[in-house]
């Protein structure tokens, strides 16, 4: 199937990882509807804004940032495969409650991990994931 390459949420510019989960209309309006601060710094390229995002928002903010940027990708790979775009207050009400489930889970475990955290480093051009607590909602060999 060819994808076509102009933005499928405003259909008015071409689409890069930037201008779908930054500087769209449809993502600064999901932006928007969540408590994260505007950081629209001068950079065209996604690696180097989101750098910007791990060095200047808090913990607490990096980690709603991640959700919401989340739920803007699901959004945006609707809009493709679907042809739905869901309502930008319904995208950022969804990455909330992401965020909130995610710290239900990690805040409850018996066995105790407080220092838990996550990030998404750049290494050599590729996102890694990477947290440093186990996952409590389940059983694992590898605890
Ligand atoms: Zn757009």
């Amino acid at each position: 199937m060819e994808v076509e390459p102009t933005c499928p949420m405003c259909g008015l510019h071409p689409e890069d990882t930037m201008h779908a989960l930054v500087s769209c209309v449809y993502a600064r309006a999901v932006r928007s509807h969540t408590t994260l601060p505007s950081f629209s710094p001068p950079y065209a390229e996604f690696p180097l804004w989101f750098e910007g995002v791990l060095t200047n928002f808090s913990s607490d903010n990096i980690m709603l940032a991640a959700a919401v940027l989340y739920h803007k990708w699901r959004a945006r790979n609707r809009a493709v495969w679907e042809a739905a775009l869901p309502s930008p207050r319904a995208v950022a009400t969804a990455a909330t409650a992401t965020l909130q489930a995610w710290r239900l889970v990690h805040a409850s475990s018996p066995q105790g991990h407080p220092h838990s955290t996550g990030t998404l480093r750049l290494v050599h051009g590729h996102y890694i994931a990477a947290f440093n607590s186990h996952p409590r909602a389940c059983l694992s060999f590898l605890h």
